[in-house]
């Protein structure tokens, strides 16, 4: 679809940077555009028109001018600015953390409608107040399912047979999910996955994510499933994302509170 000259779109900030003296350039994930890159120039004057709107975790309607290099922001409205997301610290870490994600997940200009309410939706989550790793670990599941790298939890990834309860599994990513009890497996090191964090991983497949947060669950099930998912999205998206170095530090100091974020 070529782009006008002038657009307006529906966008959420993923990422920003600083440039020169006064302007910002910020990466935008769009429905109907993708992943694209903006400049707002002059938005850090304190006379900037563009001001403090153009947030991350906030739905914005944006108007945009195509640029050489980036398109230029000329206009700016709040659609949902999620408000109460960004006073808990871990709701706020959670966020950077899945706007990573998307980031790391997307192409430049490739419609992103999916991708974009997937965000939309985790967004409205933590600002619910859902717990925001069971927000993660839903969204983990559903970006890799976009991705078209849906984990798989219900067959041995090297032999194709059906799981049973009863067998001894390892969660391998770099095959795909979950390798069976009778299949040779190359890094034989590897730790087993047990029958609650397989079934965990099964309920983030298939159920809402209503059902997820009314789930009673043991804080071991909770840690194993989100070292498997973190390991699963850092071999799909071939790196480390570097928020989650941030949103552990944050988890580590309970009670802390947002300065800015
Ligand atoms: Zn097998």
């Amino acid at each position: 679809m070529p782009v006008p000259r002038r657009y307006v779109t529906d966008a959420i900030v993923l990422s920003r940077f600083d440039l020169g003296e006064a302007d910002r350039v910020l990466t935008l994930i769009t429905p109907q555009h993708g992943k694209l890159k903006a400049i707002a120039k002059g938005i850090r004057r304190p006379t900037s028109r563009l001001g403090g709107s153009l947030e991350p975790f906030a739905e914005l309607r944006v108007a945009l001018a195509r640029g050489r290099t980036f398109d230029v922001v000329t206009e700016v409205h709040v659609g949902h600015a999620w408000l109460a997301l960004r006073d808990r610290l871990e709701s706020a870490a959670t966020a950077w953390y899945l706007a990573e994600l998307a980031d790391r997940s997307l192409e430049e200009r490739h419609e992103a409608e999916p991708q974009y309410a997937l965000l939309h939706r985790a967004y409205e989550l933590l600002d619910a107040g859902m717990a925001p790793g069971r927000v993660a670990r839903w969204y983990e599941m559903h970006l890799a399912d976009e991705l078209g790298q849906r984990p798989e939890v219900d067959r041995c990834v090297e032999c194709d047979r059906m799981l049973e309860a009863t067998e001894a599994f390892r969660w391998v990513p770099p095959l795909g999910g979950v390798l069976c009890g009778r299949c040779p497996g190359p890094p034989a090191e590897r730790a087993g996955l047990s029958l609650d964090a397989l079934k965990l991983l099964k309920a983030y497949q298939r159920l809402d994510i209503e059902a997820i947060a009314s789930l009673r669950l043991s804080e071991e099930t909770e840690r194993e499933v989100e070292a498997a998912m973190r390991e699963f999205m850092r071999i799909a998206l071939e790196r480390d994302p570097r928020s989650l170095a941030f949103l552990d530090e944050v988890r580590a100091r309970p009670g802390a509170r947002p300065a800015t974020v």
